[in-house]
């Protein structure tokens, strides 16, 4: 039987790759335009790093983990995300030793064990930048000026920047109660799941997807009346920020974020060409995961944008599949080994060329030249080949001239100016 890729792991095939590397290599110049260097971590880490980092009552520990014992019987899990791996990286390799403030982003892969459905798999990417060792105001804004302008250089548009204040150690435990409290009165409502979460975790009941408990949610009390005084500064400081930096934000008191570890500003972005997803991309501040995983006192901020999501939204036809810059179609025997030594000659120049390895007729040749969209031809024919000329069909205009063979690596070079890969 044919073996197929296991459900909610999915290939990324040559045609849609172009958009993969065109929206990593946005995220690469806007991010190193603000100061982030690439950071890359394993796909592998000790289960306890999330199991502490992230929180043992959030969705991705409680369910979603790939988690397995390795040969020796040690506890490894798959990352589910980017942050917790990260902030190890940080204090493994004492990169504060340096400079206490370091500005890093990852692209990569995470594993999730969710039911798969469309926009939701097993294995997705994640593009994830981090601010670590500072605490000011400032940096949250900035952090988000980032994300927005990556996402505007993308391409997307509709964009709705949602804001919350989480609270901190101080303040968030008296919101806990009083949200359980209120929440007690509406047991009857609830989900099994968001029943156990109520006496765990209550404010994980806003991330719930079932109907009766987002509405039993409705008239919830709202964490951002609940923030202690150094809070609620912070948060109006992130407000002006933004509006210094020229951003529009809804205040979204129900969205809490997925983590245990988010502290103060949460964000995330909303795209209304999504559909029944949710958001493209979510983040905030996290100052006590470091403690969490058994680091100093260090504060954080950061983002991460699902690929898969991101990408669905991008328009087709700005990422056209690339075409080859040349067919060459030979006839058998002395034009066919010409055609294989000027490609592989194109080819050490970064110039794009094909050519048929069967010896078809110069007809399916030329079939195969118009299916490839190559975007000029060479016709090799024993008579030309005599006098060191070949054919030059431009298959745009449908015309063509008679070219030196000698000539043509010089008039390649000229149509294909080094930044392209595709021939305009
Ligand atoms: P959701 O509420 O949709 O489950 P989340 O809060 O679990 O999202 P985060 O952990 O904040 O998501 O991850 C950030 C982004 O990663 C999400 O906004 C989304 O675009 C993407 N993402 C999360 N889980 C998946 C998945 N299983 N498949 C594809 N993309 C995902
Ligand atoms: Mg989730």
């Amino acid at each position: 039987m044919e073996i197929k890729a296991i459900r909610g792991f999915n290939d990324i095939l040559p045609s849609e790759i172009r958009k993969w590397q065109f929206v990593e290599r946005i995220a690469r110049e806007v991010f190193e335009g603000f100061g982030f260097s690439e950071i890359r971590i394993p796909v592998l880490e000790r289960t306890e790093l999330f199991a502490r980092g992230i929180g043992e009552s959030t969705d991705i520990v409680e369910k979603e983990m790939y988690t397995f014992l390795d040969r020796s019987g040690n506890s490894v899990t798959l990352r589910p995300e980017a942050t917790a791996s990260i902030a190890r990286a940080y204090l493994e390799h004492q990169l504060y030793s340096f400079d206490p403030v370091a500005k890093l982003y990852f692209i990569g892969p995470m594993f999730r064990y969710e039911r798969p459905q469309k926009g939701r798999y097993r294995q997705f990417y994640q593009v994830d930048a981090e601010v670590f060792g500072v605490g000011n105001p400032m940096v949250d804004a900035e952090v988000i000026l980032m994300l927005m302008h990556f996402l505007k250089k993308v391409g997307l548009e509709r964009l709705e920047l949602h804001l919350n204040s989480l609270g901190c150690r101080a303040c968030r435990p008296r919101y806990r109660e009083d949200l359980r409290n209120f929440l007690k009165r509406k047991t009857f409502q609830l989900c099994r799941d968001c029943q156990r979460r109520l006496q765990m975790n209550p404010l994980r009941i806003f991330d719930c997807k079932v109907q009766t408990c987002q509405e039993a949610i409705v008239e919830a009390p709202r964490v951002i009346d609940f923030l202690c005084e150094d809070c609620q500064i912070h948060f109006d400081k992130v407000k002006e920020y933004l509006q210094m930096v020229g951003l529009d934000y809804i205040l979204n008191p129900r969205m809490v974020r997925g983590l245990d570890y988010y502290t103060r500003t949460a964000f995330e972005v909303v795209s209304y060409h999504l559909g029944a997803q949710n958001a493209v991309t979510g983040g905030g501040r996290y100052d006590n995961l470091f403690k969490e995983i058994g680091g100093p006192d260090i504060p954080g901020i950061g983002f991460a944008v699902g690929m898969e999501r991101l990408i669905s939204l991008l328009p087709n036809e700005r990422h056209t599949i690339s075409r080859p810059h040349l067919f060459i179609a030979a006839l058998s025997g002395e034009p066919q080994k010409e055609a294989y030594r000027l490609v592989n000659q194109f080819h050490l120049e970064g110039i794009w060329a094909e050519l048929d390895y069967e010896g078809k007729s110069l007809k399916s040749q030329m079939r195969r030249a118009d299916k490839l969209k190559a975007r000029f031809t060479l016709i090799l024919g024993d008579e030309e080949m005599r006098k060191g000329k070949a054919i030059l069909r431009d298959m745009d205009t449908h015309t063509q001239e008679e070219v030196f063979i000698s000539d043509l690596l010089k008039i390649f070079k000229e149509k294909v100016s080094p930044q392209k890969s595709t021939p305009s």
